[in-house]
């Protein structure tokens, strides 16, 4: 089948031969488009008006000509502990699209079936997790924050078999690419030098062009990292977004946020907050998110040891400073994406009492992440609706006056437009899940709807789960 509108041009497979295996991918026997992303699709210069056409292509069943499916290898450290060989397991690389603004992008098929990298898995995915991918990535580009794409989600018509049956589905993910830090790993690992090299140099081309320049094109490549992921992660805290799993492949080179699985987003302020049901050490807790990112650049830096110097002693020296200056790049971040938040857009002054005084005065208050910021937006001028989203709301009407006696004119707004109203809540999330398994997509639209704008005040999305929902447990894998 010949689809015109990819116009693939696939420079990972042609230029890294070594680092994946060609697949193919399983063909669904019964493809059926459940969401598309209309806007994306334009974005990319792709046709796919003809649904049965674009689901028979976004589930693997025809391979479009020009697309060269492979599975990408990687190593990574879970939970801490190094596995040496993950790899794309139940994903397929199409190829690489140039999108209408010039921007390279991978398209992705994830759940479409076995890879050599499998292990003991099905590669297959379930319907209710690659919409929540595809829910919650949306939401994070509305909010302004690096993601990769969902493109669609395509029934395959078969069961996948977890703890029961459930419909099996494949989603379309666009990414700026899929280079993570476990690839470098895996090849670091085995000791295969020329091939860190290969991809530290494909990804400064891809990512960093600016860096082929500096004197050591590979510690500038090691900094524009630092610098995209300690952005990245301070834009997580902003929102109260939990990865989950921030394990070494689940970082990529580009500074997107990659695998939604375990997700969540904060809703009572506390620094341990955790929704994964295996992260039973609270490794990847909302509070701890600053750290694992220092942990995970850390082994991308000893991925790099051998491109920092050939003297192995200088290039320990070299990602050492480099290390060290990890924590300050990422407050400096936070401390400016809590300026944003806080109304306080003027330069010089850092904030950092402010920022950190309010932090203090909501921990353990059950006080709404994303409502407080939202309700303080309201307090310019008088406290309004702010205090009583606290148990015990002394330490805020403390902080008030110092906070108002630093705004600027136009704060309020200003807020606005960096406070999001609605995030995908935790409760909303679980019942446009369910019910678009029993196939009633209508809750799965409405809360697309309003996640993708988010400044936008929508009555019925702005409030927390209700205290019956008790607490939230996200799950891995599924
Ligand atoms: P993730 O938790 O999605 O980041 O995946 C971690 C590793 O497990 C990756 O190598 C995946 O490809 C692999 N994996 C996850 N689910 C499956 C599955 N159902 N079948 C095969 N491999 C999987
Ligand atoms: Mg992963």
């Amino acid at each position: 089948m010949t689809l015109p509108a990819f116009r693939f041009d696939n420079s990972y497979a042609r230029a890294l031969p070594g680092t994946y295996l060609a697949v193919r991918p399983a063909p669904a026997p019964a493809p059926r488009l459940v969401v598309l992303n209309g806007r994306l699709a334009e974005e990319l210069g792709l046709l796919l008006d003809d649904a049965a056409m674009a689901a028979a292509v976004l589930s693997g069943k025809d391979v479009p000509e020009g697309a060269e499916p492979i599975a990408q290898a990687y190593a990574g450290h879970q939970f801490g502990g190094f596995s040496p060989q993950l790899g794309d397991g139940r994903a397929v690389l199409l190829g690489e699209v140039v999108d209408n603004a010039g921007r390279r992008r991978d398209i992705a098929l994830k759940g479409s079936g076995r890879t050599p990298f499998s292990r003991g898995g099905d590669g297959k995915a379930a319907l209710g997790p690659m919409l929540r991918e595809y829910l919650v990535g949306e939401a994070m580009h509305a909010l302004g924050i690096p993601t990769t794409r969902a493109l669609a989600v395509v029934a395959t018509g078969e069961d996948v078999l977890r703890e029961v049956a459930l419909p099996g589905a494949v989603l379309t993910r666009v990414a700026a690419s899929h280079i993570r830090v476990g690839t470098f790993q895996f090849f670091a690992a085995r000791g295969d030098a020329a091939q860190v090299k290969a991809l530290a140099d494909y990804t400064i081309a891809r990512h960093y062009p600016e860096c082929a320049g500096a004197e050591n094109a590979y510690v500038a490549l090691f900094d524009a990292v630092v610098a995209a992921q300690a952005r990245l992660i301070a834009q997580w805290m902003g929102v109260g977004f939990i990865h989950g799993v921030m394990n070494t492949d689940n970082m990529a080179l580009s500074g997107e946020t990659i695998d939604y699985g375990p997700c969540a987003f904060m809703e009572g302020y506390a620094a341990g907050t955790v929704f994964s049901s295996i992260d039973h050490g609270g490794r990847y807790a909302y509070g701890n998110q600053p750290l694992i990112l220092g942990w995970n650049l850390a082994r991308l830096a000893e991925a790099l040891l051998g491109l920092f110097d050939a003297d192995g002693d200088k290039a320990v020296d070299i990602a050492n400073a480099r290390l060290e200056g990890i924590a300050a790049r990422y407050r400096a971040e936070w401390l400016a994406v809590m300026r944003g938040k806080l109304g306080l857009a003027g330069a010089g002054e850092d904030h950092a009492d402010l920022a950190e005084e309010l932090i203090a005065a909501m921990e353990g208050q059950g006080a709404d992440w994303t409502l407080t910021f939202r309700r303080l937006a309201d307090a310019v001028e008088e406290d309004g609706a702010v205090l009583p989203l606290f148990a015990d709301p002394a330490a805020m009407k403390a902080w008030l006056p110092r906070w108002r006696g630093r705004l600027e004119a136009g704060a309020a707004a200003r807020m606005r437009a960096a406070n999001p109203a609605v995030i995908p809540r935790n409760h909303q999330v679980e019942e446009a899940l369910a019910a678009a398994t029993v196939g009633d997509m209508g809750p799965f639209h409405a809360l697309l709807a309003a996640v993708t704008e988010p400044f936008v005040e929508r009555e019925g999305f702005m409030l927390p789960a209700p205290s019956g929902f008790g607490r939230y447990v996200t799950f891995c894998g599924t």
